[in-house]
C-alpha cells in the first residue's frame, strides 16, 4: 500500500521551474531520503506534500485520497502530516510538554489530561521523559530537535516529512537524532527526508532520490544509487559530497 504518491509534479518561483515533471511514490512503512544539492527543490517538495506551497501542475495523494484536489482543507491534510524543519522551531516560553501538547489540545480538540498523557509516553519513549517540564533552553540543540520531532509525532501522523533535521546541529549532536529517526522506522513509521548525511541515508533509508533541477534524476534502492549511480550528475555530487 503506498502512502505517498506524487505524479507530475510542478512548482514555478518567478516563471521558473523549482519542480518540474516530479514522481515520488512512497510505500507504507517506507524511508525515502531525497538527496541533491542545494536548490535541487528538496525542501520545496516536502512542503509541497504538506500543502505549504500551491502546485502548478500534478496530482498528490496521501492513503489514495487526492490531496492536492481543489476545495480540500489543508489543515485537515496537515493532521495526518507531521513536519520538522532544519532549525528547530520550538516555542520558547513553552515547556517540552506544553510544546508537545500544543497542537494535539488546540487543532485536535483532545483533552488536557489524554494530550499530556500521550505526550509523556512519546517523551519517555524517546529518553526525553525527563525534560517534561523543562524549557527549551536547558535543552542541547539535539534534544531540542528530538522534541520537535516529538511535537511532531504527537498527532499520530501516517507520514513524517524531515527536512534536513540535523544540518543545524553540532557533529556531536547528531547522532542521538539520527538513533531516534532510526527508532521510529523501526516502529514502521513511513518517512521521507531530505538529508546530506549519506552514510546514513544508506543506511537507513529503503530508496533514495536524487534530484536535479527538480526532477527526480536517479532512485532506487541505497546501494545502487550512492554505491552505483548509473547518471554522471549523480556521480559528480556524490564525488564531491563524500
Ligand atoms: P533545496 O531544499 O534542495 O536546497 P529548495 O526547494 O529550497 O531546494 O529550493 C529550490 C529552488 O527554489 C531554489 O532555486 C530556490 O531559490 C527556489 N525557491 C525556494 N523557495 C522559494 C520562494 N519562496 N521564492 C522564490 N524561490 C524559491
Ligand atoms: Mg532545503
Amino acid at each position: 500500500m503506498d502512502v505517498l504518491r506524487c505524479r507530475g509534479l510542478r512548482k514555478e518561483f518567478g516563471g521558473q521551474a523549482v519542480l518540474d515533471s516530479l514522481d515520488l511514490t512512497v510505500a507504507e512503512h517506507q524511508v525515502v531520503a531525497l538527496i541533491g544539492a542545494s536548490g535541487s527543490g528538496k525542501s520545496t517538495l516536502l512542503r509541497c506534500v504538506n500543502l505549504l506551497e500551491e502546485l502548478h501542475d500534478g496530482t498528490i495523494e496521501l492513503d489514495g485520497e487526492e490531496i492536492s484536489a481543489p476545495g480540500v482543507d489543508p489543515d485537515k491534510v496537515r493532521r495526518r502530516i507531521g513536519m520538522v524543519f532544519q532549525a528547530y522551531n520550538l516555542f520558547p516560553h513553552l515547556s517540552v510538554l506544553d510544546n508537545v501538547t500544543l497542537a494535539p489540545r488546540r487543532v485536535h480538540r483532545r483533552a488536557r489530561v489524554e494530550a499530556e498523557a500521550h505526550a509523556r509516553e512519546l517523551l519517555d519513549r524517546m529518553g526525553l521523559g525527563a525534560k517534561a517540564d523543562a524549557f527549551p533552553d536547558r535543552l542541547s540543540g539535539g534534544q531540542q530537535q528530538r522534541v520537535a520531532i516529538v511535537r511532531a509525532l504527537a498527532n499520530s501522523p501516517r507520514l513524517l516529512l524531515l527536512d534536513e533535521v540535523t544540518s543545524a546541529l553540532d557533529p556531536e549532536l547528531v547522532g542521538e537524532v539520527l538513533t531516534m529517526i532510526r527508532d521510529l522506522k523501526a516502529d514502521g513509521l513511513t518517512m521521507v527526508l531530505a538529508t546530506h548525511e549519506m552514510s546514513f541515508a544508506r543506511d537507513v533509508a529503503d530508496q533514495v532520490c536524487f534530484l536535479d533541477g527538480g526532477r527526480v534524476l536517479e532512485a532506487g534502492p541505497p546501494q545502487q544509487v550512492l554505491g552505483q549511480p548509473t547518471r554522471p550528475r549523480t556521480q559528480q555530487f556524490l564525488s564531491r559530497i563524500i
